[in-house]
């Protein structure tokens, strides 16, 4: 157990999200310390795995500012690391009757040969409709986490991996972090602890719901998966939404189904069954005829859910020193956060101000 450390910002989980927080905290010069409980790449949490898709069309306009944050955030990430982690190729959400779906640049398409034409390897299911949204792509998540890590180490953040917070208390002028390595204390304590959100912060538990969800990945450079042929995709379906990663960059092709059981996270996620993978393989087929559907890899993986899959990102009511950062619903990592050393919380609907349960319950 070693001795009492200090730092200006704690910030609890190394995921995209805490990962993202480090490195914007460290590059402004904040004495800032990222700790883990599990070691980097580890399949635990929602942010492991090769690819996300990173899109504009989204179901209210009140997401559009803040999509045009996350495209200019992921260039800008791709400028301090040198890396390629974006790649544009387009993408068409297929949907029967009306859709929600707007963005900008974004278009409705009712005609089957204009699909076609814009996405020759997705096979739109009859009588459905689609909404083409040029900008949608392809995020490199593993390689996005390695570059965060490298930018944040580089500016003087110090990371733990395989340390455990196991509490914290406010003190007179912040936090006092308790981990089963020692004492760390800050002024701010950033709660990015992933589907663990609910048991970390109990005050948001019955906001929060954890799910697993499972991936099919195929063989890379498939004529039929790459973006010449296939963009970003997704069904929406009654027994919940697929969605389909194109092969940029030599990743594979990736299938999921935005729907799964309610999961602990404090037990390792079981990874698909072989009923599981099948199911996942007859759905890749039907949507993407021409591909090979045999599995290269068969993953388990967590969402955070909201009931209007809103995020939830604020300074506690309670306890304004320590930020939450619960931002998934399956469609984190596109807007991972970056700005967090002001302590002022907005719930993603423009509101601001603390957290606290009781106003905060969402709206359909
Ligand atoms: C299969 C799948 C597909 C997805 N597809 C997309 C997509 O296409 N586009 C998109 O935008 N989003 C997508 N998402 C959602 C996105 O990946 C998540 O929203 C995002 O990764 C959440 O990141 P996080 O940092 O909040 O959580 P995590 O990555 O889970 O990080 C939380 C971290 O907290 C740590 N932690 C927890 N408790 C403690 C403790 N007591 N002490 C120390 N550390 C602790 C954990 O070890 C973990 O590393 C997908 C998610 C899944 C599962």
């Amino acid at each position: 157990m070693s001795g009492v450390v200090s730092a200006d910002v704690v910030v609890l989980g190394l995921g995209i999200h805490g990962m993202s927080t480090v490195a914007a905290l460290a590059a402004r010069g904040v004495r800032v310390i990222g700790i883990d409980r599990f070691v980097p790449g580890h399949g635990r949490g929602s942010s492991h795995g090769r690819t996300r898709m990173i899109r504009r069309a989204y179901p209210n306009p009140v997401w559009n500012p803040l999509v045009e944050k996350a495209f200019d955030a992921w260039e800008a990430l791709e400028r301090a690391s040198g890396e390629k982690l974006l790649h544009r190729t387009g993408g068409l959400y297929a949907h029967e009757g009306a859709s929600q779906l707007q963005g900008p640049d974004c278009v409705l398409v009712e005609d089957r040969a204009e699909m076609a034409a814009l996405m020759p390897s997705f096979a739109v299911p009859e009588g459905y409709r689609a909404v083409h949204d040029p900008s949608a792509g392809v995020l490199e998540a593993e390689r996005s986490l390695i570059a965060l890590r490298r930018l944040a180490e580089a500016a003087g953040a110090d990371l733990r991996d395989g340390e455990r917070v196991l509490g914290w208390d406010t003190v007179a002028d912040g936090v006092e972090v308790r981990t089963d390595r020692g004492i760390v204390r800050a002024n701010r304590l950033v709660v990015a602890g992933g589907s663990w959100a609910g048991t970390l912060l109990p005050q948001l538990s019955d906001l929060l719901e954890v799910w697993r969800i499972l991936t099919v990945t195929v063989r890379a450079g498939q004529p039929a998966g790459i973006p010449s042929a296939l963009g970003a995709f997704s069904v929406d379906r009654a027994d919940g939404l697929v969605f389909g990663i194109p092969d940029a960059d030599g990743n594979g092709v990736k299938l999921g189904v935005d729907a799964g059981e309610v999961w602990d996270p404090e037990t390792p996620v079981a990874p698909p069954t072989p009923a599981e993978a099948d199911a996942l393989r007859d759905l890749l087929h039907a949507y993407v005829p021409a591909l090979d559907t045999a599995p290269v890899e068969l993953a388990a993986c967590l969402y955070t859910m909201t009931e209007d899959k809103r995020f939830v990102i604020g300074a506690l009511a309670d306890a304004p020193e320590v930020i939450a950062v619960s931002a998934c619903s399956g469609h984190g990592f596109q807007v991972r956060s970056r700005d967090r050393r002001r302590g002022r919380g907005s719930r993603h609907r423009g509101s601001t101000g603390p957290i606290s349960t009781s106003s905060r319950r969402p709206r359909g």
